[in-house]
């Protein structure tokens, strides 16, 4: 990622992007993925899932979710961590998630880190 910046995000997405952290089937780590364009209206949305085998179980994260199922038409994508129902906390994507999120022809990548919102540019 490169061009960071701080942004504010509006708090009707942040409401938004809570809810849909909270339908996660994992506890521990409760996130969602927004789809959104640049006046900040949300397209699509997801959750990371944690799906049970017969012999291992594995998550899916809420980025890989959202790129698998709207990923032509997706610009931004704005990732939420959620602490307690109440906070935001740290969502920067995993490498694994930035690889896929590249793939997938994404532009601009929102994030929370240190208390503060940040936009990227994808390269
Ligand atoms: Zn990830």
């Amino acid at each position: 990622m490169i061009n960071l910046k701080t942004i504010k995000v509006p708090e009707r997405v942040l409401k938004i992007a809570l809810e849909e952290s909270k339908k996660t089937n994992i506890k521990k780590a409760r996130l969602s993925a927004l789809s959104i364009d640049k006046k900040f209206c949300v397209l699509f949305k997801t959750h990371n899932i944690k799906l049970i085998g017969r012999h291992n179980c594995f998550s899916i994260h809420a980025e890989h979710r959202l790129i698998t199922k709207y990923r032509s038409d997706i610009n931004t994508i704005l990732v939420f961590r959620n602490v307690r129902h109440l906070f935001a906390a740290d969502s920067r994507p995993c490498k694994r998630c930035m690889f896929l999120i590249r793939e997938a022809g994404i532009k601009n990548v929102i994030f929370f880190e240190n208390g503060f919102w940040y936009k990227g540019k994808v390269r």
